[in-house]
C-alpha cells in the first residue's frame, strides 16, 4: 500500500496559535472593559438567538476575521452575564479573572485527569486542593475529593457513597431492588438534585423524605426523628440525612449538630449540600454558622457558585476518601499499570462516575494562588454585608417587604405598592402575580437583575450575592427598578377590590 502523506491541516503553527490567543485574548479584555455598561439581560427571544448565532459548518477553513467577527457578536450582543456588577440571580459566580487564565492553561496541557498517568501534575494537584478544601471544611486526615461537574454531580457522588456505604456492599452488584427500601432525609428546602440523584441511585424520588423546616426555613431535628422512626417501623433502611448549609432558597443552614446527633445515633451517612453556601466557612464572621459541618460524611460545595471561579466546577468531599474508591471503582483490561512503577499516584477515574476527566482543579487552584485566602475570606463576608445591607433598605423602604431571615448572601424580599389594603382576600395572590410579573419585566429590562424563590407557597424576589463586582449602588439600583416597575405594573393590574 502507498504510505500515507502527511496531513498538517489541523496542526496549526505556534505562531498562528499566538495570533488566535491573542485575538481570543482582546475579546476577552474588551468584555472585561464593558462589561459594567451591557445590559444585564437582553428582551431577545430564543428565535433571534438562533438566527444570530447560527452556522453551518463550511467545508474550507472559516476567515479568522469572520470567525471572530462571529465570536464577538456572541460575547458582546447574545450573552448574558453573571459577572455583570448587577447580576444577583439565582447562584451563579462573577468567573475570576485568573480562572480564566487556568482554563486555557487548562486547555493547552490537555489533560486527562482520570489516569495519573496521563495527568501527573493536574491530578497531585487535584488532590492537594480537595484536600486543603476538605481542611477548611474541619474534616479530618484521610478526607479528601474530587471537582465535578457542579453541584448536582457532587451531591450524586456523595449519595452513591452513602448508598454503597450503608446500603451493603453487594449492593453495587446486586442492585436496589426488593426490601428493605433506603430512605433518605431532607428538608422541604433541600435542591431538588438531590431528588433527582435517589432517582439516578435506584432508589426513586419517593427515597426522599421531605422533612418540614421551622420558622427560619432550617430542617427539624424533631420532625427527622420522626420520620426516621416511622420508616424504621415500615421495613425501610434509612441511610443518610442531608442537611443544608446555604438552602439555594434562602441561605438558611440546618442544625448540623442536631443532625450530625441524630445521624450518629441511628448510624446514618450525613451528607451536607452547601453548594451555594459552603464556602462561607472561609469567612471568620461566618464560620460559627457551619458548626457541626465537620461531622460530615461527605459535603458537596461549588467553587462556581461562591468561589466566583468560571462554569463548570463543582466539588464533593468526603471524610474517607478510600471509600470513594470502593464506590466507583471499575477495571478494564487496557488500562494495565504497573503501581510500583509510577509511586500509586490516584486515577481519578476510579473515584467518581466520570473517566475521562479534564482538568477542572486548575482554575480553582489558580484563583485561590493568585487571590490569596484572606481576599476571599474578606469578600464572601462582604457579599454578605451586602445582603443584609439590602435586607436593611428593603424593611425601611414602604413598598418592600423581607421574606426570610438574611443568613449567608440571600435576601428575600417583595415589592408591596402603596395603598394596598394590609389584609384582605386576594391580596397575597395579587402580590404573586405582581412580583412574578415584576421579575419577568426586570430580567428582561437589563439595568438589574434577580431571581426569585416561593416561600411558604409565596412569589418573592430574591437576591443571591455570590459576585465580587456588586456593591451598594447595584442593591440601590435593584431596589430602584423594581420599584419603578411594580408601580408601573400596579397601575394597571390591581383589582378594584384591593383599591
Ligand atoms: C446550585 C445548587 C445545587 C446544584 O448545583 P449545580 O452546580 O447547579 O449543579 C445543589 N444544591 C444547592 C444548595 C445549590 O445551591
Amino acid at each position: 500500500m502507498d504510505r500515507p502523506e502527511p496531513f498538517r491541516d489541523l496542526d496549526w503553527d505556534p505562531k498562528r496559535a499566538r495570533e488566535l490567543g491573542e485575538r481570543a485574548l482582546d475579546l476577552w479584555v474588551e468584555l472585561l472593559e464593558k462589561l459594567p455598561d451591557l445590559p444585564i439581560g437582553r428582551r431577545e427571544r430564543a428565535e433571534e438567538v438562533r438566527a444570530a448565532v447560527s452556522l453551518d459548518v463550511p467545508d474550507e477553513p472559516m476567515p479568522l476575521d469572520d470567525l471572530m467577527a462571529h465570536l464577538r457578536s456572541v460575547v458582546l450582543e447574545h450573552s448574558m452575564y453573571p459577572g455583570h456588577p448587577g447580576f444577583m440571580a439565582y447562584v451563579s459566580g462573577a468567573g475570576t479573572i485568573p480562572g480564566v487564565a487556568g482554563d486555557l492553561i487548562a486547555a493547552a496541557v490537555n489533560q486527562n485527569v482520570g489516569g495519573w498517568r496521563l495527568s501527573p501534575a493536574a491530578s497531585e494537584i487535584e488532590m492537594q486542593l480537595t484536600k486543603w478544601l476538605a481542611a477548611q471544611f474541619g474534616l479530618p486526615e484521610g478526607s479528601g475529593g474530587l471537582l465535578t461537574s457542579g453541584g448536582a454531580m457532587a451531591n450524586f457522588i456523595g449519595l452513591k457513597a452513602a448508598r454503597d456505604a450503608k446500603g451493603g456492599k453487594e449492593v453495587r452488584a446486586r442492585g436496589v431492588q426488593g426490601e428493605p427500601r433506603m430512605t433518605l432525609y431532607a428538608s422541604e428546602e433541600v435542591h431538588l438534585v438531590v431528588d433527582r440523584a435517589a432517582d439516578m441511585l435506584g432508589l426513586g424520588t419517593q427515597a426522599c423524605r421531605h422533612i418540614a423546616v421551622d420558622d427560619r426555613f432550617r430542617m427539624r431535628p424533631d420532625e427527622v426523628r420522626r420520620s426516621i422512626e416511622l420508616d424504621l417501623t415500615d421495613r425501610s433502611r434509612p441511610i443518610a440525612i442531608i442537611a443544608s448549609a446555604g438552602s439555594v432558597a434562602t441561605g438558611s443552614i440546618d442544625p448540623l449538630n442536631e443532625l450530625a446527633d441524630l445521624a450518629e445515633e441511628y448510624g446514618l451517612w450525613l451528607h451536607v449540600d452547601g453548594a451555594y453556601g459552603g464556602p462561607g466557612v472561609l469567612a471568620d464572621d461566618l464560620r460559627p454558622l457551619y458548626a457541626g459541618i465537620e461531622r460530615a460524611d461527605s459535603i458537596t460545595f461549588d467553587p462556581h457558585k461562591w468561589l466566583y471561579t468560571p462554569h463548570s466546577g463543582g466539588c464533593v468531599v468526603v471524610r474517607d476518601l478510600a471509600g470513594l474508591g470502593e464506590s466507583f471503582g471499575v477495571y478494564p483490561s487496557y488500562i494495565y499499570q504497573d503501581l510500583d512503577a509510577t509511586g500509586r499516584g490516584t486515577d481519578f477515574a476510579q473515584m467518581g462516575p466520570q473517566f475521562s476527566r479534564g482538568f477542572q482543579a486548575l482554575k480553582v487552584w489558580v484563583s485561590l494562588l493568585a487571590h490569596g485566602r484572606a481576599a476571599y475570606a474578606q469578600r464572601i463576608s462582604h457579599d454578605a454585608a451586602l445582603a443584609r445591607y439590602l435586607d436593611a433598605r428593603a424593611t425601611e423602604h414602604p413598598e418592600f417587604e423581607v421574606m426570610a431571615p438574611t443568613v449567608l448572601s440571600i435576601c428575600c424580599f417583595r415589592y408591596v405598592p402603596p395603598g394596598l389594603p394590609a389584609t384582605g382576600p386576594g391580596r397575597d395572590d395579587y402580590l404573586d402575580e405582581l412580583n412574578g410579573r415584576l421579575m419577568t419585566e426586570l430580567q428582561l429590562d437589563g439595568r438589574a437583575y434577580c431571581s426569585n424563590a416561593v416561600l411558604n407557597g409565596r412569589f418573592v424576589l430574591r437576591a443571591c450575592i455570590v459576585n465580587f463586582r456588586t456593591e451598594a449602588e447595584e442593591i440601590d439600583t435593584l431596589l430602584d427598578v423594581a420599584a419603578e416597575i411594580g408601580a408601573r405594573f400596579d397601575a394597571t393590574m390591581r383589582p378594584g377590590g384591593l383599591r
